[in-house]
């Protein structure tokens, strides 16, 4: 796999001294989704550097569902995340699931309270809260910090035969109340959830907390150096205790990277959910949604999306990342491999007066000038074609080159065509314009009599193929969405009124412009395209073939990106 060593990296440098020092002898490397939701472009991030880190080393790479929250899991998720995994290109050597440990990780929490670092609390998860304290001020001693080993062992086993209710009593570590690190006042680490799990079905009740169960699972698969988001940074101290505590053989190290945050996307899986819940988009891979199977179902490729990756970076900041940086990988991947084509938007109809009734030419066209091992394409040519209505104005401004009365144009691949009438409804509408060729000017011909300056596309009109082009913008208006709250590693549950009051605002700022489906027309050698076939439409941009929605009878092409970029690497 490609790499490039000039970006910077600082894991990669970590990684290197820990093998030179004899500090590691092997690299592993995990991705540990949650199967909550399907994949987006922040977690290609993370898949991009965990992948790529353990294969410069001749490492492995584990694929981890992290399923220990059994309310929000479902199969379906762990499907996608597989499906997408392996679209970007890996392969992982480890597939394993977090559930499968529960066991281990019961028998760890044991350990814990036999050793007197852990005990059953009975307080509510609000006031956990204010005993908690805060930055300035320290938390104080729940009352039920100083059970009896015996009493929590009891209670803890109770807790896992289903004798108490969802919230009534959770595990805690015990650490330090008073400790500046709010991570370390005595997180909780189990919790009781009367629901049915994905995998381990109604085998459990209670279910470890995300600090928990992590590093155990990191330890349990001889994971080396343990890669996540900086919102972890502050919970490092707690990693590692539990991986003393629980006397793991195998100590990960955890090492923190900046979040990928790109400009008018929101990131979150609950966000991205929310959008489909509302029927915003048109499911999870709609084309607007920044995850893995939307940009799929879009067009974007696998290698401009590594690229991407790579090129920007390691580093403990996260900022937001211009989406047009996509974008520009995203043409430079299909610039070579792509064929170009005609095709027709908004079709405005041209009869050609002087051409044979009833004749239809067969041109020869390359099917891309920048690869002719692609070779040639013919396209018909008749008396009666489309044009783009924007390519004909009746009363055009200054510096317009293209179609208007009286002025001739190149029809790509074809002939000069001049503008002789305008054919105008009784509103006054343009319905067809006539015009007149010129057999002299044929392309490839060598014509240099005279000289035109709009070239425009078109296509013949008795054998186009109907095609439907979605246009698309980004779903969000702001350009930095406001960045990701990270409640859900807290140690206890999110409150649901916080959450509804993030949702509430940002789907005020939806774009309400962000797709746009026009009826025209493309030529008749792609009437047998196939779902993710991509395209180079002469003059409008790359497209892919949708495969949700696009048939036999109605052709869909999704924009890719358009041709022109602004954007400067
Ligand atoms: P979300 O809030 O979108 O659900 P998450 O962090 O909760 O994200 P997980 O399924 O827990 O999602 O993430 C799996 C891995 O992907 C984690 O190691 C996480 O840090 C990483 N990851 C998630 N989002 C990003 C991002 N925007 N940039 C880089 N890495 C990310
Ligand atoms: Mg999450």
């Amino acid at each position: 796999m490609e790499h490039n060593p000039a970006n910077s990296n600082f894991i990669r440098n970590i990684i290197k001294e820990d093998l030179e020092s004899g500090k590691r002898n092997h690299v592993i490397t995990r991705f540990p989704p949650e199967p909550n939701g399907y994949l987006h472009i922040g977690h290609a991030k993370s898949i991009v550097i965990n992948f790529d880190l353990a294969d410069e080393f001749n490492g492995k790479t584990n694929l981890r569902f992290d399923d220990t929250n059994p309310v929000k899991e479902d199969a379906e998720f762990v499907q996608s995340i597989k499906e997408d995994v392996k679209w970007l290109g890996y392969d992982w050597d480890g597939l394993f699931f977090a559930s499968d440990y529960f066991e281990e990780m019961y028998n760890r929490a044991v350990l814990l309270i036999k050793k007197g670092k852990a005990y059953v609390e009975d307080l509510s998860a609000d006031e956990i809260r204010a005993y908690r304290g805060t930055l300035k001020e320290p938390g104080k001693d729940s009352p039920y910090r100083d059970r009896s080993v015996e009493e929590n062992l009891d209670l803890f086993q109770r807790m896992r035969e289903g004798e108490f209710g969802n919230g009534e009593k959770v595990l805690r570590a015990k650490i330090d109340m008073k400790s500046p690190n709010i991570n370390l006042r005595d997180p909780v680490i189990y919790r009781i959830s009367h629901a049915s799990h994905h995998n381990t079905g109604d085998k459990w009740c209670i279910y470890p907390m995300y600090a928990f169960a992590h590093p155990i699972e990191d330890a349990l698969e001889d994971v080396t150096h343990s890669i996540c988001t900086v919102e972890f940074e502050d919970q490092r101290p707690l990693y590692n205790w539990v991986v003393a505590e629980t006397e793991m053989e195998s100590v990960p190290q955890q090492i923190e990277f900046g979040r990928l945050n790109i400009t008018n996307a929101v990131m979150s899986k609950r966000k991205l959910r929310k959008f489909v819940e509302e029927g915003i988009v048109d499911g999870w891979d709609d084309p607007r949604m920044p995850t893995i199977s939307g940009l799929r179902r879009k067009g974007y490729t696998p290698g401009a999306i590594r690229t991407f990756v790579r090129e920007t970076g390691v580093s403990k900041g996260s900022g937001f990342v211009d989406s047009q940086m996509l974008d520009h990988f995203v043409r430079e991947d299909l610039k070579l491999q792509t064929p170009r084509t005609m095709g027709i938007l908004r079709p405005l109809k041209v009869v050609i007066t002087n051409y044979p009734e009833g004749q239809v030419e067969s041109l020869e066209a390359e099917i891309n000038p920048e690869n002719p091992e692609m070779g040639t394409r013919q396209i018909p040519f008749s008396r009666e074609i489309y044009i783009e209505q924007e390519d004909f104005m009746e009363d055009p401004p200054k510096k317009y080159f293209r179609l208007f009365p009286g002025n001739e144009v190149r029809l790509k691949h074809a002939y000069f065509i001049k503008c002789e009438n305008v054919i105008k409804d009784e509103e006054g509408n343009v319905v067809e314009i006539h015009c007149t060729y010129d057999p002299e000017t044929k392309s490839g011909s060598g014509f240099t009599g005279r000289k035109v300056k709009g070239t425009i596309h078109w296509v013949e009109a008795t054998q186009a193929v109907p095609a439907e082009f979605r246009l698309y913008e980004p779903l969000m208006l702001d350009e930095e969405p406001e960045a990701e709250v990270k409640a859900d590693v807290a140690d206890v549950e999110v409150k649901e009124d916080e959450i509804v009051e993030v949702e509430k605002n940002f789907l005020d700022r939806v774009n309400p412009n962000s797709l746009q489906a026009l009826q025209g027309f493309v030529e008749p050698n792609m009437k047998d395209v196939k779902a993710q076939d991509k395209f180079q439409f002469f003059r409008h941009g790359y497209f892919n073939v949708d495969p949700k929605h696009s048939s036999a009878d109605n052709i869909v092409f999704n924009l890719i990106v358009s041709l022109k970029s602004s954007f400067k690497l």
